[in-house]
């Protein structure tokens, strides 16, 4: 059995083959461009290596509402030429093979509940802290999707009274995660890329408040398991236990200790990376055939 897997992400397409034991096979990125380009690379790509379906990992939003006309169909993305573009539509029709579709970080986080660090439990959160913010809930066995999907991103926070930034990035909301805690965030707040921020920066501190937030928030909603925090910005290595911190901070004692676990094996650095959403991808795949 061959499983294609499509990891469509807003700059790149990660494109893999894996077998039953979900061992890759063949694997290719192509820049994203515009559809009418990146498309038919896709079909290529997938036309010299037969499957027998296809997983897709896509950029948000998305409809995921199996009800609708429309499922599988990009919505509203600041990347125009993708907008209302039918992406489950376009590739099942071209490869007349079953094809399913769900976000990329909730094939992330079905791809660390089933192999990687969150390996056989049943409620896990996957957060990517990167360009944007994202998360994907795997809830008592099942991905969420609900209204719309969740949008872990979007969640409202307090603002640190020292945040040089009065107001969040994000143009929707003044003071939401991904306004706070992005990389163009960092960027906008200290007017130096995330990824060349200095390990010491007091950036971090503020950082890890934001982040801190968020998963004390996610603790207190939704009582995953295990948060995965992955994403270019978790790559700055003193940032994870400075969220370590938070939480417990921010938790206050609330929580018994004997029911939350130490934070190390509480709050995770993903087990796959960089190859969760894809890996998430063949698995979406794997339950078509
Ligand atoms: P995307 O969200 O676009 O898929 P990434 O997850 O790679 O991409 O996130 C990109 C963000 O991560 C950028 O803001 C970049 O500055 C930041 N980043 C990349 N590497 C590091 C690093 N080593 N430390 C901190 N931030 C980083
Ligand atoms: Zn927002």
């Amino acid at each position: 059995m061959r499983l294609g897997a499509l990891e469509a992400g807003g700059t790149k397409m990660v494109l893999g083959v894996f077998d039953e034991t979900l061992t890759q096979q063949s694997y290719a990125a192509l820049p994203t461009l515009i559809p009418e380009q990146t498309i038919p690379a896709v079909l290529e790509f997938f036309e010299q290596n037969r499957v027998d379906a296809l997983g897709i990992a896509s950029f948000g939003p998305v409809n995921l509402r199996a009800c609708s006309d429309s499922y599988g169909t990009i919505l509203n993305t600041p990347k125009l030429a993708w907008q209302r573009y039918p992406l489950l539509e376009e590739l099942k029709d071209a490869l007349g093979v079953p094809c399913a579709i769900d976000t990329d970080v909730n094939a992330a986080a079905l791809a660390e509940c089933t192999l990687g660090a969150a390996k056989g439990l049943l409620n896990c959160l996957y957060l990517t802290i990167g360009t944007g913010i994202g998360g994907g809930l795997f809830c008592e066995g099942q991905l969420v999707h609900g209204l719309m999907h969740p949008e872990w991103g979007h969640m409202l926070i307090a603002r640190h009274e020292d945040d040089p930034l009065l107001n969040g990035v994000c143009p929707y909301h003044p003071n939401c995660a991904e306004g706070f805690a992005s990389g163009p965030s960092i960027q906008t707040r200290w007017g130096i890329p995330a990824k060349d921020l200095p390990p010491d920066h007091r950036g971090w501190e503020l950082e890890a408040f934001y982040l801190g937030q968020l998963c004390v928030n996610a603790l207190m909603t939704v009582s995953p398991e295990v948060i995965i925090l992955g994403g270019g910005v978790m790559h700055q290595e003193s940032l994870l236990p400075m969220v370590h911190q938070t939480v417990l901070k921010l938790v206050n004692g609330y929580i018994d200790a004997e029911q939350l676990p130490p934070m190390e094996e509480f709050i995770k650095a993903p087990a796959l990376w960089p190859d969760s959403g894809l890996v998430g991808a063949a698995l979406l795949a794997k339950k078509l055939v």
